[in-house]
C-alpha cells in the first residue's frame, strides 16, 4: 500500500533521513519507533509531500507520490495528523471537521455520510459540535485532528506522536481508537515514543536512530529481540 525505498532528506547540509525503506501492506499498521531526533517527524513530513525528498521513492498503492504537493498527496488517498495537532481554534468542532473534506467539496452526501460515520467514531466530538475548537482538552483536540484527517477519505493514515503530552487514561482512549481505525480496514503508520503501548497495538515496527533503520520486525520480535533502551537512549 506504502512503499518507501532508499528515501533520503536533507535540512541544508543535516542529513537527517539517510536512505530508509519500509513498508505498509493494506490495513496493517506499522510503526515508526526511535529516539528524539532519530528522522521520525522528518520522514512523515516528507512522505506527506512537505518536505522534498533529496532521493529515493515513495509510492502509494501503485502511484508514485515522491514529489507531489500536500494536496496531492491528500488526493491520492493519504492523511497526516502532525504531531503540532493544530486545529483551528476559532471555528467550531464541525467547521474543523469540514476543513479535512476540502478535496471533496462538492460531494456533499458524500461528507454528510462521512461526517456521520466520524461522530460514530468520535461520539465526543458529535456532542461538541458547534463548541469552538480552542476550547477542547489536550485529548479531545488529539481526536479532533484525526477526525479531520479521517474526513478526506484516506486509505493510509499516518499519525506522528498522538499520545505526546497527554494523560495516562487519555492516552489509552486513544490507541483504543487507534484499534479501532485498524478494524475499520484502515493502513495505519504510527510514530511514537510510548514504545509499550504502540507494541500493542502494532502489526509490526521499525526502529529508527540517526536517520537509519536499525531494527525491525513483528512487534512480537520487536520486544523479544531489541534492546529498545539501547536504542531509544542512544545507547
Ligand atoms: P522527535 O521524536 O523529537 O520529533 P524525530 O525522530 O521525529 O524526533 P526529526 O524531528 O525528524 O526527529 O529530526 C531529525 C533530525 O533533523 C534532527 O537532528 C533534527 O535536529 C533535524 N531537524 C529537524 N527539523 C529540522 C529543521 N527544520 N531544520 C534543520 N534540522 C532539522
Amino acid at each position: 500500500m506504502l512503499d518507501i525505498r532508499d528515501l533520503l532528506v536533507n535540512y541544508g547540509t543535516i542529513r537527517a533521513v539517510r536512505g530508509i525503506g519500509f513498508n505498509l501492506a493494506k490495513g496493517e499498521l506499522v510503526s515508526l519507533l526511535g529516539a528524539n531526533g532519530a528522522g521520525k517527524s522528518t520522514t512523515l513530513k516528507c512522505i506527506a509531500g512537505a518536505l522534498k525528498a533529496s532521493g529515493g521513492s515513495i509510492t502509494l498503492d501503485g502511484t508514485n507520490i515522491t514529489s507531489a504537493s500536500p494536496e496531492q498527496v491528500v488526493r491520492a488517498g493519504l492523511a497526516t495528523v502532525p504531531e503540532t495537532r493544530d486545529v483551528f481554534p476559532d471555528l467550531t468542532v464541525s467547521e474543523n471537521l469540514m476543513l479535512g473534506a476540502y478535496i471533496h467539496r462538492r460531494d456533499r452526501a458524500g461528507n454528510r455520510d462521512n461526517l456521520e460515520r466520524v461522530h460514530n467514531l468520535f461520539p465526543r466530538l458529535a456532542e461538541r459540535e458547534g463548541q469552538a475548537a480552542g476550547t477542547l482538552s489536550g485529548g479531545e483536540q488529539q481526536m479532533l485532528v484525526i477526525a479531520r484527517a479521517l474526513m478526506s477519505r484516506p486509505s493510509v493514515l499516518l499519525l506522528d506522536e498522538p499520545s505526546l503530552g497527554l494523560a495516562p487514561a487519555i492516552v489509552e482512549r486513544i490507541f483504543e481508537m487507534i484499534e479501532t481505525l485498524k478494524r475499520t480496514g484502515l493502513t495505519i503508520l504510527l510514530v511514537e515514543q510510548n514504545v509499550n503501548q504502540t507494541l500493542a497495538v502494532a502489526d509490526r515496527a521499525y526502529i529508527m536512530r540517526l536517520g537509519k533503520i536499525v531494527a525491525s520486525g513483528t512487534a512480537n520480535e520487536i520486544r523479544s529481540t531489541t534492546d529498545l533502551s539501547a536504542h531509544y537512549l542512544g545507547g
